[in-house]
C-alpha cells in the first residue's frame, strides 16, 4: 500500500469521528492532548551506550515528561505510545511499532506529539602507518607501506530537535483529521466528502499551519536547552529518511534528541536524576511558552502566523536540512 492510500484509509476511518464531533458542542482549541512517544523499546533498544540503552532512557525521560507536565496542566490529556519496556502496542517488529505510534496519536485526537529519543554517533576512525611489507614477485616485488585504523569516542554532545521534512508535507496532509478543520468553526457546517477538493485545501491549511507550529515548538525546547546550559544542535529536519512518527501524525510534532548516549559525560547525564530532571524541565518550559502562542493567536488560524515560526523560517540557519552523517537515525 502507498502511503497515499494509508493516509486516505485513516481519513477514512476517522470520519465517523468527524461527524459525531459536528453534532458536540466541544470547541477545540488549544492544547488538550499530548501524546508523548519514548522512543524504541522491547527488542528494539536503540542506541547503546555504555552503561544503558536508549530505550531504557526514552521510557525514564517520557514518564517524567508526562508527570511534569500533568502536574502543571491538570487539565492536559497525557498519552504515551508506551509506559514499560515494549515496541510500544506490543508489536512484533520495529516499523510495526512505528506505525502504532503514528496510528495510536492520531486515533487518540492528539494536539501536539512529542517524541524522545538519544542520540549517537559512531566511533572516529584513525588510519596510520604501522610499517612496511613486501608484495608481489620477483621483478614486481615491492615494498609498501602498511596501516593500521584505530577508533576513538566520539565526542559529539548537545540536543537537537526534529520537524518533519517538507517532501512529506503530502503524507502530514493526508493524515490530517477530518475534525481537525471544523473543531474550531460553527458546529452545524455541513462535512464535505474525503476527497472533496474543498476537504484537501484545508488539509493543505492546516498541514502548514502545523509546521508553522512544530517548528515553533522545536525552537522553543532548544532554545530552553540552551538556557539550562546544554549544547544545541538546533531545530533539524531529515530529508534522506523520513521520521515516520513525525509525519504520519496529524498534528503538531516533534522528535526531541535528548543527547548522546555515545558521549561518556552525557550518557551518565542522561542516565540521572538531575539531567533527566533538566531536560523534562526544559521541555515544560518550552511547553507554557507554545501553549501561550496558542492562546496569543488569533482564533481563525490559532498560530499559525506567530512572529517566531515566521522569523524562524526566513533564516535558513534555523533549518538545517542535511543529514548529520554517522548518527542514528532516531526514529
Ligand atoms: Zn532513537
Amino acid at each position: 500500500m502507498t502511503r497515499r492510500i494509508i493516509g486516505i484509509l485513516v481519513c477514512v476511518a476517522l470520519l465517523p469521528l468527524a461527524f459525531a464531533f459536528k453534532n458536540s458542542p466541544t470547541q477545540r482549541k488549544g492544547v488538550k492532548t499530548i501524546v508523548i512517544d519514548p522512543g524504541h523499546g522491547g527488542k528494539d533498544q536503540g542506541a547503546k551506550g555504555a552503561i544503558t540503552t536508549e530505550a531504557k532512557i526514552c521510557l525514564a525521560v517520557g514518564l517524567k515528561l508526562g508527570k511534569a507536565i500533568e502536574e502543571k496542566y491538570p487539565d492536559i490529556k497525557i498519552l504515551y505510545t508506551r509506559t514499560t519496556d515494549i515496541i510500544p502496542g506490543n508489536k512484533p517488529d520495529k516499523n510495526q511499532g512505528l506505525r502504532y505510534r503514528a496510528e495510536f496519536a492520531n486515533q487518540s485526537g492528539g494536539d501536539l506529539f512529542i517524541a524522545i529519543h538519544v542520540n549517537a554517533a559512531r566511533k572516529i576512525a584513525h588510519r596510520v602507518p604501522s610499517g612496511y611489507k613486501y608484495v608481489g614477485k620477483g621483478k614486481k616485488r615491492r615494498k609498501v607501506r602498511t596501516y593500521r585504523t584505530y577508533y576513538t569516542p566520539n565526542p559529539a554532545k548537545g540536543t537537537e530537535t526534529y520537524i518533519w521534512a517538507a517532501d512529506e508535507s503530502g503524507h502530514k496532509t493526508d493524515m490530517i483529521k477530518p475534525e481537525d478543520e471544523f473543531g474550531e468553526t460553527d458546529s452545524t457546517i455541513t462535512m464535505p466528502e474525503i476527497n472533496d477538493p474543498v476537504m484537501k485545501a484545508f488539509q493543505l491549511l492546516y498541514a502548514k499551519k502545523y509546521f508553522e507550529n512544530s517548528l515553533q515548538f522545536a525552537n522553543m525546547i532548544e532554545a530552553e536547552f540552551i538556557k539550562s546550559g546544554r549544547t544545541s544542535r538546533g531545530v533539524k529536519q531529515r530529508n534522506d529518511v523520513g521520521i515516520w512518527v513525525l509525519h504520519a501524525t496529524g498534528m503538531p510534532s516533534v522528535l526531541v534528541e535528548t543527547g548522546f548516549i555515545s558521549n561518556k559525560e552525557e550518557e551518565a547525564y542522561l542516565n540521572s536524576e538531575k539531567g533527566q530532571d533538566e531536560i523534562v524541565e526544559s521541555i515544560v518550559n518550552a511547553l507554557t511558552n507554545y501553549i501561550a502562542a496558542r492562546e496569543k493567536a488569533p482564533a481563525s488560524n490559532n498560530g499559525s502566523k506567530s512572529p517566531d515560526a515566521k522569523s524562524a523560517k526566513a533564516d535558513p540557519a534555523y533549518i538545517d536540512r542535511k543529514s548529520l552523517a554517522g548518527q542514528n537515525p532516531g526514529k
